[in-house]
């Protein structure tokens, strides 16, 4: 399974990636969750990409295309791959080709995570990771119990750096700006499938299996 998660800031892209990864055993790989760790541990790169995550702007094409290439050339994605917040603008899509071509391997899908701008914004505003399981939660959506398991753990429900309602805001205008045309790239490819990505995460795995043929 080679696949590309495409979809706006909140729409689930990581949720579903990660269940997927569970169920097929590919690995996910979040261009965002590898600049985070690069921030975290103040690399290089992670000095670079600190101050323009923290303002909802993209991280320049090459250091995340350089990054992804070196990661697809890892062992455990010789199997397959799900990636989840690359390509993010129409060069790293044809940066993806080339690599994917000098690899002799080509996409099986794009998929689309569709979700409408007001649940976008209470998912993004209401995420919360609590400090001491991990768990991704949301004080919208999540059920109180496990909220207060949490809390009652001795957790702290913290939110990302850019998930204030500035960065927010910003993060989904960079989507539509240089993220949406990638929706109409892979439809000309033949590669785009479109997934209803509202309402519980159970129901959307369940259609995002069916739209890659697993049900
Ligand atoms: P995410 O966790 O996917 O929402 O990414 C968080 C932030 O990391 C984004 O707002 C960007 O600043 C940066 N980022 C992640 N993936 C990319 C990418 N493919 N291209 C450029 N910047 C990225």
């Amino acid at each position: 399974m080679r696949i590309v998660m495409l979809g706006a800031p909140g729409s689930g892209k990581g949720t579903q990636a990660k269940l997927l990864q569970a169920e097929r055993g590919v690995p996910q790989i979040s261009t965002g969750d590898l600049l985070r760790t690069a921030v975290a541990e103040g690399t290089e790169l992670g000095l670079v990409a600190k101050s323009v995550m923290e303002s909802g702007e993209l991280v320049s094409d090459e250091l995340v295309s350089a990054m992804i290439k070196e990661r697809l050339g890892e062992a455990d994605a010789a199997s397959g791959f799900i990636l989840d917040g690359y390509p993010r603008t129409l060069a790293q899509a044809e940066d993806l080709n080339a690599v994917l071509g000098e690899l002799g391997i080509g996409l099986d899908a794009a998929i689309l995570m569709d979700v409408g701008s007001d649940v976008l914004m209470k998912r993004l505003t209401g995420r919360r990771t609590c400090s001491t399981t991990g768990k991704l939660l949301n004080i919208h959506f999540s059920p109180p119990e496990e909220i207060d398991a949490c809390l009652e753990a001795g957790g702290e429900l913290l939110q990302r750096d850019d998930d204030n309602e500035e960065a927010i805001g910003n993060r989904l205008a960079v989507y539509a700006r240089q993220t949406e045309p990638l929706i109409e790239y892979y439809r000309r490819r033949s590669l785009l499938k479109s997934v209803a990505a509202e309402g519980a995460i159970e129901e959307i795995y369940a259609r995002l299996r069916t739209s890659l043929g697993l049900a």
